[in-house]
C-alpha cells in the first residue's frame, strides 16, 4: 500500500497497519512492512517443571520462569508447542498456523495448535460462599452492562453464568465490549468487579477469595445445617441441650434430628418458623441474604417461636450456630422460659471451633468454555466432521494452552479447561468481539492422515525450537497430565 500499512487478516476485522503500529486488538503488528504476533509464542518444558522451576500459578505477582529457547536443543516428548501466541486460522481455508511433528517413545505424534477466535464461548465461576448473591437468573454486570446471569447454586458455592455470544454479539456494543473485556480479565486470571441487580457487588478473581459487598470469603461452609448436625452430634451431646445450625437452604435442629434422636436427646419444646421438611430439618427459616448461615438474620432468635412450656424447663442451654462457624450465640432459658444469651462455654467453643476448622478456604473458580466452530477445525483437516469424531473416539487430544479439558458428550467440539491450570495470559481478544483462546489437537500422525490433515505442512519440532524466533520456554505445570502422553495413549475406535 502507498503508506507502506499492511492488511492483518487473521480476524474478520482486517485491520490496517501502519509500520510500528500494532492492529486493534494489540497482538499483531507491523514490523519492518512484515505482520508479526506480538506475543512470545509459549512452549512447554517438561524438564523445566522436574527442575524445580516451577513457579506456583496462584503467585500471579511473579511470572512464570520462562527463558527463551536458544540453544537448539529438543528433546522429544519432553517439548509441547502451545497455541499461545501462535497465531489464528483466518479466512478458515488455511491450514492452523503450527502443525508439529515430534517423536514421542517411537511414536509419530503431531500436534496442532491455534489461537481460536470463539464468539461463541464465556466462564462458569463458582463462589465458594453461603452468602445470597442475588437471585437465581438475576441479571451480572461489568461496568454498568449485562453480561451473565446468576444460574444453580451448587453445595457451599453460589455459581455465574458469564459471556456467550448473545451478550458477546446479540446487545449493544457496549454491552458487547463489557461482557469481551470481564471474560478476558477472569480467563487472565485478573480480579473483575461484578454486580448483581437486586443483589450483591462482588468481586471475582479465579484461584483467589471472593470479596462480597467489601467483604472477604473465608471459609466455605462445612455442609447444610442438616449435615453439621449429624456431624457435629456426638461432639455437642451431653455438653448442650439443643443446638441449631442457622443455614439458608435447610437448617437444623439437634434434639428432632435423626442423629439427635439416635443419641437420645431429650426434647426441648423448641419451635422453630420455617418450613418442616424431615424431623430436625427446616426450610425458609428466613429470607436469603449475606448474614447467619446465608439468611438475612443478624438475631438468630427471629427464627425462633416461643419454647413449648411442657416440654422446654428453666436453665435449658442452647448454642445456634452458622454453617461456618463464623457466626454463633449461647443461650440458657429463664424462670419464663425466654432465651437469655449467655457467654459461651468453653467446651462449646471447641465445638464451634471444630466446624470452622472443616470449612476449606473459600475461593473463586473460573471455567472457560467454548466450541471450537466448523472454521476452526477447518484449520486441523480439510474435512472438520473428522476431527470431532476422532475427538470424540479419544484418538485426538484437546489442549488448552497445554492444560487438560473437559470435552462435552453429543455434537461440537465443546469444552471446558480450569483457567488457573493454564499459563499465565493466555487470552486474547478481537474487537469483533469475541475471545481468543489457545487450543491444540495432539494425535499420532496416522491418525492425522487418516482423518485428512494437512500432512504437506507438518514440520518437525526441531524446526521451530531451534529458531529462538519469538519463543518462549516455560515449565509445564505441575499439575497437569503431559498433552504428549494423554495424546499418546487415547485409546477408541479409529475414524
Ligand atoms: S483485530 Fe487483531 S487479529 Fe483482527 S485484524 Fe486487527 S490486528 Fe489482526
Amino acid at each position: 500500500m502507498a503508506d507502506d500499512a499492511i492488511r492483518c487478516d487473521a480476524c474478520p476485522v482486517l485491520c490496517y497497519i501502519k509500520p510500528g503500529r500494532t492492529g486493534s486488538c494489540d497482538r499483531y503488528g507491523n514490523h519492518e512492512g512484515k505482520l508479526v504476533r506480538l506475543d512470545p509464542h509459549v512452549v512447554l518444558d517438561r524438564a523445566l517443571e522436574r527442575g524445580e522451576s516451577v513457579v506456583p500459578f496462584l503467585e500471579r505477582g511473579r511470572e512464570w520462569d520462562g527463558t527463551l529457547i536458544n540453544h537448539g536443543e529438543v528433546s522429544h516428548g519432553e517439548t509441547f508447542v502451545t497455541a499461545i501466541g501462535a497465531g489464528t486460522t483466518y479466512p478458515d481455508y488455511k491450514p492452523a498456523p503450527f502443525i508439529i511433528s515430534s517423536q514421542v517413545e517411537g511414536v509419530d505424534m503431531v500436534t496442532v495448535v491455534t489461537e481460536g477466535i470463539f464468539s461463541y464461548c464465556g466462564v462458569k465461576v463458582k463462589i465458594d460462599t453461603d452468602r445470597h448473591l442475588g437471585v437465581e437468573c438475576s441479571t451480572v454486570r461489568a461496568a454498568g452492562e449485562a453480561v451473565g446471569h446468576v444460574t444453580t447454586s451448587e453445595y457451599g458455592s453460589q455459581m455465574l453464568s458469564l459471556g456467550g455470544v448473545r451478550h458477546l454479539t446479540g446487545g449493544s456494543r457496549h454491552e458487547g465490549d463489557a461482557t469481551c473485556d470481564a471474560l478476558l480479565n477472569l480467563c487472565n486470571g485478573n480480579a473483575v468487579e461484578l454486580k448483581i441487580d437486586d443483589g450483591v457487588k462482588v468481586v471475582v478473581q479465579a484461584g483467589r477469595a471472593p470479596i462480597v459487598d467489601g467483604a472477604q470469603e473465608e471459609r466455605m461452609r462445612v455442609g447444610c445445617g442438616s449435615a453439621t448436625i449429624g456431624m457435629f452430634a456426638k461432639q455437642w451431646f451431653s455438653k448442650v441441650d439443643d443446638v441449631v445450625v442457622v443455614d439458608d437452604h435447610i437448617t437444623g435442629v439437634l434434639s428432632e434430628h435423626q442423629a439427635g434422636k439416635l443419641l437420645g436427646v431429650r426434647e426441648t419444646g423448641i419451635k422453630l418458623k420455617g418450613r418442616r421438611s424431615t424431623p430436625g430439618r427446616y426450610f425458609q427459616v428466613a429470607e436469603p441474604g449475606t448474614s447467619w448461615g446465608g439468611t438475612d438474620i443478624d438475631d438468630p432468635l427471629t427464627i425462633l417461636g416461643k419454647f413449648n412450656a411442657k416440654k422446654a424447663w428453666p436453665g435449658l442451654r442452647f448454642l445456634m450456630v452458622s454453617t461456618t462457624g463464623e457466626h454463633y450465640a449461647y443461650y440458657e432459658l429463664g424462670e419464663d422460659l425466654k432465651p437469655r444469651v449467655k457467654e459461651l462455654p468453653a467446651d462449646l467453643r471447641k465445638s464451634v471451633e471444630r466446624i470452622k476448622e472443616n470449612c476449606e478456604p473459600a475461593l473463586c473458580t473460573v471455567l472457560f468454555m467454548g466450541g471450537a466452530g466448523g472454521s476452526l477445525r477447518a484449520g486441523v483437516t480439510e474435512n472438520p466432521v473428522k476431527l470431532t469424531h476422532s475427538v470424540r473416539d479419544a484418538l485426538t487430544r484437546v489442549t488448552c494452552g497445554g492444560a487438560p479439558v473437559y470435552v462435552w458428550p453429543g455434537g461440537g467440539i465443546t469444552f471446558m479447561v480450569d483457567v488457573t491450570r493454564m499459563p499465565q495470559n493466555a487470552f486474547g481478544y478481537v474487537p469483533t468481539p469475541a475471545l481468543v483462546a489457545p487450543i491444540e489437537f495432539t494425535l499420532k500422525l496416522a491418525d492425522y492422515a487418516v482423518l485428512g490433515g494437512y500432512t504437506e505442512d507438518v514440520r518437525p519440532l526441531s524446526s521451530i525450537v531451534s529458531g529462538n524466533d519469538g519463543r518462549k520456554r516455560v515449565s509445564a505445570h505441575a499439575d497437569n497430565p503431559w498433552p504428549l502422553e494423554a495424546g499418546r495413549e487415547g485409546k477408541g475406535r479409529r475414524t
